[in-house]
């Protein structure tokens, strides 16, 4: 009977199909689900010529028993979907009931799936039913797909070439092995291996097996919850960063999700620890209850909406921020040996998977950079109230190092040394730390001290900023301006908070209200605080090709260790990178291994 209803639904099947499966992915995507469901651990891809020839998909699960088998293949049969929107209160993965019969009319299907003593094979063609038989009794699944869009030529032309259709299912499946770290994944195309995980339940170990040990050495495990959600997983260290973000891998109640607001909170977590045109390594697992999670009802499925967001935002942010802060993050001047990682020995001897790491070529220009050559550093004239930052337990490892220099090279970068090796320091870049720091501070105070000019300082404006600036005249007052209309488009300032730079104080002002300008009605504290704070430090850095004293880069080196990050500077770049004692006595082959 359920042979009948098949057939009879080729046609609304190929139009699902268009819907379902977009590109050889998607096939991929639907097959490998199946077999996730079926609790399967051990799930093999075979694809020749990119998916484009063949899908062949090998599991271990639980098998079919032959009637099962045949109303796989009829549409929306399905025990385990209810309602679209139920997708995400049931455990099993799949937009099911469309999948399989949308695949099967529009390629040849075949399948040969056991579940206790006999085996079903099935063989479809377009739609049409060719072979139903009996077949051997290995427990699993095999179900291969060939041929797709063969009859519908229209269709067939929006695959695209072998490469990218490719691409697209290694990024999904290296996707899936790390949302499953207990699954056995192996991809190939032609034969050639490209994805290989061992299903050992260990995310770190599966981390190592997608991307190598270049980047698993360099992940850092976090943990944070609020009431509504739990996080745990993997974010890797600022000095291995990618230029795009796929590799921000958000997992949400077992599934790989798009999610800007998860993605948002990751990058700004990060905020001054890397570029902002860089994005960092993560693999995020988040759990919450089904009712918080919208789910697009898109077949595809990978965008949803959350709810309850404001925590989970700031518990992202701080959990991420925490570890980066407390983390040695000094990168080596060499790659570091796979002897010196703690990973297990066993998992470094496992062959190494396809290694994907694009070369981070750091070009990072920064505006202001060579404008004007500024030698004094500013004094500190306030004592700086503990901020909420300074209640986290400080890495004892952190404060350890101390750095003493030996000189300064090309005028740029301080050389220092300690026990354990040679450190050379950007110069620039380690007082914008500092300077940023300190900024940051002062703009969070409560209380500002201000000083009245000899002169007040006129600001003359074009309408529109002038409205900006009007609008948000509580700001300036709350950071210490003592600010007023003063004519057409002009403000008067009598009084400034003391941290504006003796001297360039009408420049400082300047700047500040290109900030609030450039927010502009979006306005923020926080961002206008920080934005402020970066633009002020790097004009009053010490720029690149200035010789300073001993004294003063023994000062730099002292309070770059004492700032909260003294690894970048507020724009992401490096500011210290070291060469271990080890590196320097393999670099003149003094140690031999
Ligand atoms: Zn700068
Ligand atoms: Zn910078």
């Amino acid at each position: 009977m359920s042979k009948i209803k098949v057939m009879s639904e080729n046609l609304a099947n190929k139009i699902a199909a268009g819907e379902v499966v977009e590109k050889c992915a998607s096939v991929v995507k639907e097959l490998v689900e199946n077999s996730i469901d079926a609790a399967s651990d051990s799930i093999k891809i075979n694809l020749q010529d990119g998916g484009l020839k063949e899908i062949k998909i090998t599991d271990n699960g639980a098998g079919m028993e032959s009637e099962d088998a045949l109303l796989s293949f009829q549409r929306h049969a399905t025990s385990k979907l209810i309602r679209e929107d139920d997708l995400f209160f049931i455990n099993t993965l799949g937009f099911r009931g469309e999948a399989l019969p949308s695949i099967a009319s529009v390629s040849e299907v075949d399948l040969t799936t056991c579940a206790s003593t006999i085996g079903t094979h099935i063989h479809i063609k377009g739609g049409k039913l060719e072979i139903n038989e009996p077949s051997d009794a290995r427990k699993g699944t095999i179900i291969s797909v060939s041929n797709l869009f063969y009859n519908t030529p229209a269709r067939l032309k929006y695959l695209k070439s072998e490469q990218y259709e490719l691409a697209n299912t290694v990024s999904f499946i290296e996707k899936l092995a790390l949302s499953y770290p207990n699954i056995k994944f192996e991809l190939t195309n032609n034969d050639k291996t490209l994805v290989k995980t061992s299903g050992s339940g260990n995310l770190l170990k599966t981390i190592h097996e997608i991307y190598g040990l270049n980047v698993s050495s360099k992940m850092l495990e976090v943990k944070g919850e609020t009431d509504d959600y739990t996080m745990e997983g993997y974010i890797c260290k600022p000095e291995i960063l990618k230029s795009n973000r796929n590799h921000m891998i958000t997992i949400v109640n077992g599934r790989v999700v798009r999610n800007n607001d998860l993605n948002r909170a990751i990058n700004d977590a990060y905020y001054t620890y890397k570029p902002d045109i860089k994005f960092p390594i993560v693999v995020l697992k988040f759990e919450t209850d089904p009712t918080l999670i919208d789910v697009n009802i898109h077949p595809t499925k990978q965008d949803i909406k959350l709810s309850k967001t404001d925590e989970l935002y700031k518990m992202i942010i701080d959990t991420i921020k925490d570890k980066l802060y407390k983390e040695l993050l000094i990168p080596n001047a060499l790659k570091e040996e796979a002897t010196e990682i703690s990973l297990p020995v066993a998992m470094i001897k496992n062959e190494i998977v396809t290694e994907k790491l694009e070369e981070n070529e750091n070009k990072i220009s920064e505006k202001n950079y060579q404008t004007e050559l500024d030698l004094s550093i500013k004094e500190e004239q306030e004592e700086y109230h503990p901020t909420k930052r300074e209640d986290i337990i400080i890495n004892p490892e952190l404060k350890k190092i101390v750095l003493y220099p030996v000189g300064l090279a090309l005028g740029t970068y301080i050389i220092a040394q300690n026990e354990e090796g040679v450190y050379l320091i950007d110069q620039h870049a380690a007082q914008e730390r500092i300077n940023y720091d300190k900024y940051l501070k002062a703009l969070k105070e409560e209380v500002t001290t201000t000083i009245a000019p000899l002169f007040p300082i006129n600001i003359e404006l074009n309408t529109s900023d002038f409205l900006t600036i009007k609008e948000n005249l509580d700001t300036l007052t709350k950071i210490g301006f003592n600010i007023e209309e003063f004519g057409l488009n002009t403000f008067i300032i009598k009084e400034h908070p003391t941290w504006l730079k003796r001297g360039f104080e009408e420049e400082s002002i300047h700047k500040i209200f290109d900030s609030i300008i450039s927010i502009g009605n979006k306005f923020d504290r926080v961002k206008f605080n920080e934005h402020i704070a970066i633009t002020l430090a790097c004009k009053m850095s010490i720029k690149a090709n200035t010789r300073i004293s001993i004294e003063a880069q023994e000062e730099i080196l002292h309070e770059l260790v004492n700032t909260d990050n003294p690894y970048n500077c507020p724009h992401g770049r490096p500011t210290i990178i070291k060469f271990s004692i080890y590196d320097l006595e393999k670099m003149f082959k003094r140690a031999m291994n």
